[in-house]
């Protein structure tokens, strides 16, 4: 087999498998560890994978390297980073939600398991504790994703200031899940509910 067909089932099986040992590998392929070493390092330089300790992993970060966390867990739509909710779980598995909507509906499915939640700041683009985001619902601005719609922002003030300009309410964490989750029971008016 040559290097590139090596590679190109290396590939192949990190897709699948997401961590292999380099051993494994070895075996597999019927070449030394030496060999191995040498056929993945092009594929660390190029982002496909990252070395662990005595193998190798998916990088993650690496677009299409892991097709699996790019949609989303709840509805399977695309992800887009900068609206995506990430669930981190007491395993230490890590969930994938589109948006806010489906962030917050997973959340509930998996209350009591969760370690951590975060989402990301619609203005900054930056990442935030989800339990200490506000998040905005009923505002003109539509971004293409789930409804009813959901926005988050690390700020109460950057939240209070969107919905001056584009209308809307601004909900604390609590508020916003509980909010949802009753209007995906069918009551619509919730957020005539919420004085500003
Ligand atoms: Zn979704
Ligand atoms: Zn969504």
């Amino acid at each position: 087999m040559l290097p590139a067909e090596r590679q190109k089932y290396i590939k192949e099986m990190i897709q699948t498998k997401n961590h292999i040992k380099i051993a494994e590998l070895s075996k597999r392929l019927g070449v030394s560890d030496m060999t191995i070493h040498r056929d993945v390092k092009p594929l660390v330089e190029e982002g496909t994978i990252v070395k662990t300790f005595g193998g190798i992993s998916a990088n993650s970060e690496h677009t299409g390297s892991n097709l699996h966390t790019k949609k989303c867990i709840c509805c399977s739509s695309n992800i887009h980073e900068r609206m995506s909710f990430h669930l981190i779980l007491t395993d230490r598995t890590m969930e994938k939600a589109c948006c806010a909507h489906c962030g917050l509906i997973r959340y509930k499915q998996l209350e009591g398991k969760l370690e951590q939640a975060i989402c990301h700041d619609f203005l900054k683009e930056t990442t935030i504790d989800a339990h200490t985001a506000w998040y905005v619902m009923d505002t003109s601005i539509h971004v293409s994703c789930c409804t009813p719609q959901i926005l988050s922002f690390g700020l109460e003030e950057h939240a209070k200031q969107f919905v001056k300009g584009f209308g809307g309410s601004v909900y604390s964490f609590p508020e916003a899940m509980d909010c949802l989750h009753r209007r995906m029971a069918g009551n619509r008016k919730c957020h005539q509910d919420k004085k500003q």
